[in-house]
Protein backbone atom coordinates (compact mmCIF):
# COMPACT_ATOMS: atom_id res chain seq x y z
CA UNK A 1 0.00 0.00 0.00
CA UNK A 2 1.29 3.33 -0.92
CA UNK A 3 1.33 6.21 1.31
CA UNK A 4 -0.96 8.30 -0.52
CA UNK A 5 -3.87 5.26 -0.79
CA UNK A 6 -3.60 6.12 2.87
CA UNK A 7 -6.25 7.83 4.68
CA UNK A 8 -5.50 11.70 5.94
CA UNK A 9 -7.66 12.98 8.84
CA UNK A 10 -8.16 16.86 8.71
CA UNK A 11 -9.26 19.02 11.53
CA UNK A 12 -10.39 22.08 10.68
CA UNK A 13 -11.72 24.30 14.25
CA UNK A 14 -13.33 27.68 14.35
CA UNK A 15 -13.93 29.57 16.88
CA UNK A 16 -17.30 27.42 18.32
CA UNK A 17 -17.53 24.75 15.88
CA UNK A 18 -14.92 21.35 14.78
CA UNK A 19 -15.47 19.85 11.72
CA UNK A 20 -13.17 16.57 10.34
CA UNK A 21 -12.56 14.77 7.59
CA UNK A 22 -11.29 10.97 6.92
CA UNK A 23 -10.19 11.66 3.55
CA UNK A 24 -8.43 9.25 0.81
CA UNK A 25 -5.98 12.10 -0.58
CA UNK A 26 -5.55 9.89 -4.06
CA UNK A 27 -9.44 9.60 -5.31
CA UNK A 28 -10.33 12.56 -3.20
CA UNK A 29 -13.81 10.65 -1.21
CA UNK A 30 -14.13 11.87 2.45
CA UNK A 31 -14.77 8.76 4.19
CA UNK A 32 -16.60 10.01 6.97
CA UNK A 33 -16.76 13.60 7.89
CA UNK A 34 -18.11 15.00 10.91
CA UNK A 35 -19.09 18.38 12.69
CA UNK A 36 -19.28 19.82 16.24
CA UNK A 37 -20.94 23.13 16.47
CA UNK A 38 -21.72 25.48 19.24
CA UNK A 39 -18.42 24.61 21.61
CA UNK A 40 -18.85 26.16 24.76
CA UNK A 41 -22.12 28.03 24.02
CA UNK A 42 -24.00 26.82 26.71
CA UNK A 43 -24.97 24.13 29.74
CA UNK A 44 -26.09 21.79 26.61
CA UNK A 45 -23.10 21.99 24.40
CA UNK A 46 -19.48 20.34 24.52
CA UNK A 47 -18.00 22.71 26.63
CA UNK A 48 -14.32 23.03 24.50
CA UNK A 49 -12.54 22.04 21.72
CA UNK A 50 -10.60 18.59 24.26
CA UNK A 51 -13.69 17.95 24.51
CA UNK A 52 -15.07 18.12 20.97
CA UNK A 53 -12.17 16.41 19.52
CA UNK A 54 -12.77 13.67 22.12
CA UNK A 55 -15.97 13.07 20.81
CA UNK A 56 -14.94 13.48 17.15
CA UNK A 57 -12.81 10.28 18.08
CA UNK A 58 -15.82 8.87 19.53
CA UNK A 59 -17.91 9.64 16.51
CA UNK A 60 -15.22 8.14 14.35
CA UNK A 61 -14.72 4.99 16.38
CA UNK A 62 -18.69 4.64 16.58
CA UNK A 63 -18.65 4.64 12.69
CA UNK A 64 -16.04 1.49 12.67
CA UNK A 65 -13.31 3.78 12.38
CA UNK A 66 -10.27 2.69 14.12
CA UNK A 67 -7.82 5.94 14.13
CA UNK A 68 -4.91 4.07 15.04
CA UNK A 69 -5.51 0.77 13.12
CA UNK A 70 -6.47 2.53 9.76
CA UNK A 71 -2.85 3.26 8.42
CA UNK A 72 -3.47 7.15 8.83
CA UNK A 73 -0.79 8.70 6.71
CA UNK A 74 -0.83 12.37 8.67
CA UNK A 75 -2.93 14.56 10.79
CA UNK A 76 -4.01 17.82 8.70
CA UNK A 77 -4.66 21.12 11.09
CA UNK A 78 -5.77 23.92 9.50
CA UNK A 79 -4.41 26.64 11.38
CA UNK A 80 -5.79 30.24 9.84
CA UNK A 81 -3.03 32.58 10.45
CA UNK A 82 0.76 31.38 9.34
CA UNK A 83 2.25 35.03 9.99
CA UNK A 84 5.27 36.23 8.31
CA UNK A 85 6.92 32.63 9.58
CA UNK A 86 4.43 29.83 8.03
CA UNK A 87 3.88 29.91 4.90
CA UNK A 88 4.09 26.11 3.98
CA UNK A 89 2.70 23.16 5.03
CA UNK A 90 4.46 22.54 8.53
CA UNK A 91 5.09 19.45 10.37
CA UNK A 92 4.40 20.04 13.77
CA UNK A 93 7.47 19.54 16.58
CA UNK A 94 6.96 21.20 20.25
CA UNK A 95 9.32 23.50 18.75
CA UNK A 96 7.00 24.84 16.33
CA UNK A 97 4.01 24.54 18.23
CA UNK A 98 5.42 27.36 20.47
CA UNK A 99 6.45 29.31 17.24
CA UNK A 100 2.58 29.12 16.49
CA UNK A 101 1.57 29.97 19.96
CA UNK A 102 3.41 33.14 19.49
CA UNK A 103 1.42 33.87 16.87
CA UNK A 104 -1.91 33.87 18.49
CA UNK A 105 -1.06 37.21 19.54
CA UNK A 106 -1.87 38.39 15.74
CA UNK A 107 -4.82 35.95 15.62
CA UNK A 108 -6.69 35.67 19.18
CA UNK A 109 -9.84 34.44 17.45
CA UNK A 110 -8.89 32.41 15.18
CA UNK A 111 -5.76 29.98 16.40
CA UNK A 112 -5.80 29.33 19.74
CA UNK A 113 -8.66 26.67 18.48
CA UNK A 114 -6.58 25.41 16.01
CA UNK A 115 -3.87 25.26 18.79
CA UNK A 116 -6.13 23.38 21.70
CA UNK A 117 -7.04 20.89 18.76
CA UNK A 118 -3.22 20.13 17.79
CA UNK A 119 -2.81 19.14 21.56
CA UNK A 120 -5.04 17.01 22.15
CA UNK A 121 -4.63 14.83 18.75
CA UNK A 122 -1.00 15.06 18.98
CA UNK A 123 -1.93 13.37 22.83
CA UNK A 124 -4.35 10.69 21.20
CA UNK A 125 -2.71 9.70 18.14
CA UNK A 126 1.02 10.58 19.37
CA UNK A 127 2.24 8.35 16.16
CA UNK A 128 1.12 9.82 13.49
CA UNK A 129 2.76 13.17 11.80
CA UNK A 130 0.71 16.63 12.47
CA UNK A 131 1.07 18.62 9.76
CA UNK A 132 0.05 22.30 9.99
CA UNK A 133 -1.58 23.98 6.53
CA UNK A 134 -2.58 27.83 6.85
CA UNK A 135 -5.17 29.97 5.35
CA UNK A 136 -2.33 32.61 5.04
CA UNK A 137 -0.20 30.71 3.29
CA UNK A 138 -1.45 31.01 -0.56
CA UNK A 139 -1.09 34.58 -0.27
CA UNK A 140 2.51 35.06 1.20
CA UNK A 141 4.17 36.24 -2.34
CA UNK A 142 1.60 38.54 -3.02
CA UNK A 143 3.43 41.91 -4.39
CA UNK A 144 4.40 44.55 -1.80
CA UNK A 145 1.92 47.00 -3.58
CA UNK A 146 -1.08 45.03 -2.24
CA UNK A 147 0.45 43.11 0.78
CA UNK A 148 1.75 46.53 2.48
CA UNK A 149 -0.79 49.47 4.38
CA UNK A 150 0.04 52.55 4.27
CA UNK A 151 0.83 53.37 7.18
CA UNK A 152 4.24 54.35 9.46
CA UNK A 153 6.60 51.79 7.92
CA UNK A 154 8.41 50.87 10.88
CA UNK A 155 5.55 50.39 12.80
CA UNK A 156 4.12 48.08 10.14
CA UNK A 157 7.57 46.10 10.80
CA UNK A 158 7.85 45.83 14.40
CA UNK A 159 4.52 44.15 14.41
CA UNK A 160 4.27 42.63 11.34
CA UNK A 161 1.30 44.65 9.75
CA UNK A 162 0.36 43.41 6.73
CA UNK A 163 -2.22 41.96 4.25
CA UNK A 164 -1.81 38.35 4.74
CA UNK A 165 -4.99 37.27 3.02
CA UNK A 166 -7.17 33.93 4.15
CA UNK A 167 -8.89 31.17 2.61
CA UNK A 168 -5.70 30.71 0.69
CA UNK A 169 -6.27 27.05 0.44
CA UNK A 170 -9.85 27.26 -1.06
CA UNK A 171 -8.46 30.51 -3.51
CA UNK A 172 -5.79 27.60 -4.28
CA UNK A 173 -7.75 24.83 -4.80
CA UNK A 174 -10.90 26.90 -6.67
CA UNK A 175 -7.77 28.32 -9.20
CA UNK A 176 -6.60 24.72 -9.83
CA UNK A 177 -9.88 23.04 -10.54
CA UNK A 178 -10.69 26.34 -12.82
CA UNK A 179 -7.84 25.98 -14.79
CA UNK A 180 -8.43 22.09 -15.42
CA UNK A 181 -12.29 22.85 -16.02
CA UNK A 182 -10.91 24.84 -19.10
CA UNK A 183 -8.25 22.52 -20.24
CA UNK A 184 -6.03 25.41 -19.92
CA UNK A 185 -2.54 25.37 -18.09
CA UNK A 186 -2.95 27.61 -15.11
CA UNK A 187 -0.12 29.69 -15.81
CA UNK A 188 -1.56 30.93 -18.91
CA UNK A 189 -4.88 32.58 -17.04
CA UNK A 190 -5.67 35.64 -14.77
CA UNK A 191 -8.83 34.85 -12.62
CA UNK A 192 -10.97 36.21 -10.15
CA UNK A 193 -12.17 33.90 -7.10
CA UNK A 194 -14.60 34.50 -5.17
CA UNK A 195 -15.11 32.74 -2.11
CA UNK A 196 -18.24 33.67 -0.20
CA UNK A 197 -19.79 31.24 2.73
CA UNK A 198 -19.94 32.31 6.35
CA UNK A 199 -16.61 34.17 5.27
CA UNK A 200 -16.17 35.99 2.14
CA UNK A 201 -13.12 36.72 0.48
CA UNK A 202 -12.16 37.47 -3.32
CA UNK A 203 -8.47 37.20 -4.95
CA UNK A 204 -7.28 38.25 -8.34
CA UNK A 205 -4.43 35.36 -9.57
CA UNK A 206 -2.23 35.84 -12.32
CA UNK A 207 -0.86 32.25 -13.25
CA UNK A 208 0.04 30.49 -10.12
CA UNK A 209 0.49 34.12 -8.30
CA UNK A 210 -2.10 35.81 -6.27
CA UNK A 211 -1.76 39.65 -6.92
CA UNK A 212 -4.31 40.87 -4.49
CA UNK A 213 -7.07 39.67 -2.47
CA UNK A 214 -9.35 41.07 0.07
CA UNK A 215 -8.96 40.18 3.26
CA UNK A 216 -5.94 42.16 5.58
CA UNK A 217 -3.85 41.90 9.11
CA UNK A 218 -7.24 39.57 9.92
CA UNK A 219 -10.35 38.03 8.39
CA UNK A 220 -12.46 41.32 8.85
CA UNK A 221 -11.48 43.12 6.20
CA UNK A 222 -12.58 42.94 2.33
CA UNK A 223 -16.21 41.82 1.37
CA UNK A 224 -19.25 41.80 3.72
CA UNK A 225 -19.73 38.76 5.35
CA UNK A 226 -22.25 36.95 7.76
CA UNK A 227 -21.02 38.43 10.60
CA UNK A 228 -18.43 40.41 10.03
CA UNK A 229 -18.54 43.97 8.43
CA UNK A 230 -15.56 43.82 6.02
CA UNK A 231 -14.05 46.66 4.99
CA UNK A 232 -14.47 49.98 7.49
CA UNK A 233 -12.94 53.47 8.10
CA UNK A 234 -10.65 52.51 11.14
CA UNK A 235 -11.44 55.44 13.02
CA UNK A 236 -14.94 54.09 13.83
CA UNK A 237 -13.23 52.14 16.42
CA UNK A 238 -12.09 55.56 18.21
CA UNK A 239 -15.14 57.21 17.05
CA UNK A 240 -17.01 54.51 19.31
CA UNK A 241 -14.73 54.85 22.50
CA UNK A 242 -14.65 58.40 22.48
CA UNK A 243 -18.50 58.88 22.16
CA UNK A 244 -20.44 55.72 22.81
CA UNK A 245 -17.56 54.25 25.66
CA UNK A 246 -17.03 50.75 23.77
CA UNK A 247 -13.94 49.51 24.62
CA UNK A 248 -11.50 48.22 22.04
CA UNK A 249 -12.50 44.59 22.72
CA UNK A 250 -16.09 45.07 22.57
CA UNK A 251 -15.81 46.80 19.58
CA UNK A 252 -13.69 43.86 17.68
CA UNK A 253 -16.56 41.60 19.03
CA UNK A 254 -19.18 43.74 17.53
CA UNK A 255 -17.11 44.35 14.42
CA UNK A 256 -16.34 40.40 14.16
CA UNK A 257 -19.44 38.88 15.28
CA UNK A 258 -22.21 41.27 15.18
CA UNK A 259 -22.20 43.26 11.56
CA UNK A 260 -22.10 42.16 8.39
CA UNK A 261 -25.10 41.09 6.99
CA UNK A 262 -26.53 39.73 10.49
CA UNK A 263 -25.76 42.97 12.06
CA UNK A 264 -28.00 45.11 9.48
CA UNK A 265 -30.83 42.32 8.80
CA UNK A 266 -30.43 40.11 12.10
CA UNK A 267 -30.02 37.10 9.91
CA UNK A 268 -26.89 35.94 8.55
CA UNK A 269 -27.91 32.92 6.49
CA UNK A 270 -28.35 33.57 2.90
CA UNK A 271 -31.23 31.25 2.90
CA UNK A 272 -33.36 32.96 5.07
CA UNK A 273 -32.49 36.50 4.20
CA UNK A 274 -34.10 35.69 0.87
CA UNK A 275 -37.09 34.60 2.66
CA UNK A 276 -37.13 37.87 4.67
CA UNK A 277 -36.76 40.12 1.01
CA UNK A 278 -39.49 38.58 -0.52
CA UNK A 279 -41.69 39.06 2.41
CA UNK A 280 -41.06 42.82 2.42
CA UNK A 281 -37.91 43.24 4.85
CA UNK A 282 -36.35 46.34 4.28
CA UNK A 283 -33.27 45.54 6.31
CA UNK A 284 -32.95 42.00 4.90
CA UNK A 285 -33.11 43.84 1.57
CA UNK A 286 -30.60 46.46 2.40
CA UNK A 287 -28.31 44.30 3.85
CA UNK A 288 -28.35 42.09 0.47
CA UNK A 289 -27.62 45.29 -1.41
CA UNK A 290 -24.90 46.04 0.42
CA UNK A 291 -23.10 42.74 0.20
CA UNK A 292 -23.50 43.30 -3.38
CA UNK A 293 -22.43 46.89 -3.38
CA UNK A 294 -19.23 45.35 -2.02
CA UNK A 295 -18.78 42.43 -4.15
CA UNK A 296 -19.12 43.95 -6.90
CA UNK A 297 -16.67 47.22 -6.00
CA UNK A 298 -14.17 43.70 -5.95
CA UNK A 299 -14.91 42.13 -9.11
CA UNK A 300 -14.38 45.82 -11.18
CA UNK A 301 -11.37 46.57 -8.77
CA UNK A 302 -9.51 43.11 -9.48
CA UNK A 303 -10.40 43.49 -13.15
CA UNK A 304 -8.16 46.35 -12.97
CA UNK A 305 -5.61 45.35 -11.08
CA UNK A 306 -5.26 42.17 -13.47
CA UNK A 307 -5.85 44.41 -17.13
CA UNK A 308 -8.10 41.75 -17.45
CA UNK A 309 -9.07 38.10 -16.60
CA UNK A 310 -10.10 35.17 -18.33
CA UNK A 311 -11.90 33.34 -15.71
CA UNK A 312 -14.20 34.55 -12.57
CA UNK A 313 -15.60 31.32 -10.38
CA UNK A 314 -17.62 31.38 -7.63
CA UNK A 315 -17.01 29.33 -4.60
CA UNK A 316 -18.27 28.24 -1.08
CA UNK A 317 -21.92 27.83 0.66
CA UNK A 318 -23.32 31.01 -0.85
CA UNK A 319 -21.19 31.09 -4.17
CA UNK A 320 -22.20 27.39 -4.79
CA UNK A 321 -25.83 27.61 -3.94
CA UNK A 322 -27.07 31.08 -4.38
CA UNK A 323 -27.85 32.13 -8.24
CA UNK A 324 -29.47 35.38 -6.95
CA UNK A 325 -26.34 36.18 -5.82
CA UNK A 326 -24.06 35.27 -8.66
CA UNK A 327 -26.50 37.11 -11.26
CA UNK A 328 -26.81 40.10 -9.47
CA UNK A 329 -22.60 39.83 -8.47
CA UNK A 330 -21.83 40.74 -12.38
CA UNK A 331 -25.52 41.67 -13.80
CA UNK A 332 -24.86 44.36 -16.86
CA UNK A 333 -20.84 43.84 -16.59
CA UNK A 334 -21.59 42.76 -20.24
CA UNK A 335 -19.38 45.50 -21.76
CA UNK A 336 -16.36 43.98 -19.72
CA UNK A 337 -16.84 41.06 -20.93
CA UNK A 338 -18.94 39.21 -18.94
CA UNK A 339 -22.21 37.15 -20.16
CA UNK A 340 -24.11 34.67 -17.82
CA UNK A 341 -26.33 32.26 -19.17
CA UNK A 342 -29.30 33.29 -17.10
CA UNK A 343 -30.55 29.25 -17.27
CA UNK A 344 -27.20 27.79 -16.82
CA UNK A 345 -27.03 29.69 -13.82
CA UNK A 346 -30.25 28.85 -12.52
CA UNK A 347 -29.68 25.01 -13.09
CA UNK A 348 -27.95 23.36 -10.19
CA UNK A 349 -25.30 20.40 -10.55
CA UNK A 350 -22.86 18.86 -8.19
CA UNK A 351 -18.89 19.17 -10.18
CA UNK A 352 -17.82 22.04 -11.31
CA UNK A 353 -19.88 24.39 -14.09
CA UNK A 354 -20.19 26.96 -16.65
CA UNK A 355 -22.46 29.33 -15.54
CA UNK A 356 -21.36 32.03 -18.77
CA UNK A 357 -23.00 32.21 -22.46
CA UNK A 358 -20.67 30.45 -25.07
CA UNK A 359 -19.57 33.73 -26.42
CA UNK A 360 -18.94 34.85 -22.85
CA UNK A 361 -15.23 36.70 -23.54
CA UNK A 362 -15.06 36.05 -19.58
CA UNK A 363 -15.90 32.30 -18.31
CA UNK A 364 -17.56 32.38 -15.11
CA UNK A 365 -18.01 29.22 -13.12
CA UNK A 366 -19.43 27.45 -10.02
CA UNK A 367 -16.03 25.67 -8.39
CA UNK A 368 -17.24 23.91 -5.40
CA UNK A 369 -14.45 24.01 -3.15
CA UNK A 370 -13.02 20.77 -0.87
CA UNK A 371 -10.28 22.89 1.75
CA UNK A 372 -10.00 19.99 2.96
CA UNK A 373 -8.79 17.57 0.34
CA UNK A 374 -6.74 19.95 -0.79
CA UNK A 375 -5.05 20.28 2.96
CA UNK A 376 -4.58 16.54 2.65
CA UNK A 377 -3.13 16.47 -0.26
CA UNK A 378 -0.30 19.18 1.37
CA UNK A 379 0.03 16.54 3.82
CA UNK A 380 1.38 13.85 0.95
CA UNK A 381 3.32 16.54 -0.86
CA UNK A 382 4.83 17.43 2.16
CA UNK A 383 5.57 13.54 3.41
CA UNK A 384 6.56 12.44 0.00
CA UNK A 385 9.36 15.43 0.05
CA UNK A 386 7.65 17.15 -2.94
P1 LIG B 1 -18.06 28.02 6.18
O1 LIG B 1 -17.34 26.84 5.56
O2 LIG B 1 -17.32 29.31 6.08
O3 LIG B 1 -18.63 27.75 7.54
P2 LIG B 1 -19.94 27.66 4.01
O4 LIG B 1 -19.02 27.76 2.85
O5 LIG B 1 -20.51 26.33 4.34
O6 LIG B 1 -19.33 28.32 5.29
O7 LIG B 1 -21.14 28.68 3.74
C1 LIG B 1 -22.15 28.83 4.69
C2 LIG B 1 -23.17 29.82 4.17
O8 LIG B 1 -23.61 29.44 2.87
C3 LIG B 1 -24.42 29.83 5.03
O9 LIG B 1 -24.36 30.79 6.03
C4 LIG B 1 -25.51 30.17 4.05
O10 LIG B 1 -25.72 31.56 4.10
C5 LIG B 1 -24.94 29.86 2.68
N1 LIG B 1 -25.69 28.82 1.99
C6 LIG B 1 -25.59 27.49 2.13
N2 LIG B 1 -26.46 26.85 1.33
C7 LIG B 1 -27.13 27.80 0.65
C8 LIG B 1 -28.17 27.79 -0.34
N3 LIG B 1 -28.70 26.66 -0.78
N4 LIG B 1 -28.58 28.99 -0.79
C9 LIG B 1 -28.06 30.13 -0.35
N5 LIG B 1 -27.10 30.20 0.57
C10 LIG B 1 -26.64 29.06 1.07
Amino acid sequence: MTSASRPVLVINSGSSSLKYQLVDPDGGAARVTGHIERIGEGPSSVPDHDAALRRAFDELAGDGIDLRACGLVAVGHRVVHGGNEFHRPTLLDDARIAALEKLSELAPLHNPPALKCIEVARKLLPDVPHIAVFDTAFFHDMPPAAASYAIDRELAERWQIRRFGFHGTSHRYVSERAAAFLDRPRGSLKQIVLHLGNGCSASAIAGTRPIDTSMGLTPLEGLVMGTRSGDIDPSVVSYLWHTANMGVDETEAMLNQRSGVLGLAGERDFRRLREMIESGDGAAQLAYSVFIHRLRKYVGAYLAVLGHTDVISFTAGIGENDAAVRRDAVAGLEELGIVLDQRRNLSGGKGVRQISADDSPIAVLVVPTNEELAIARDCVSLLAGS
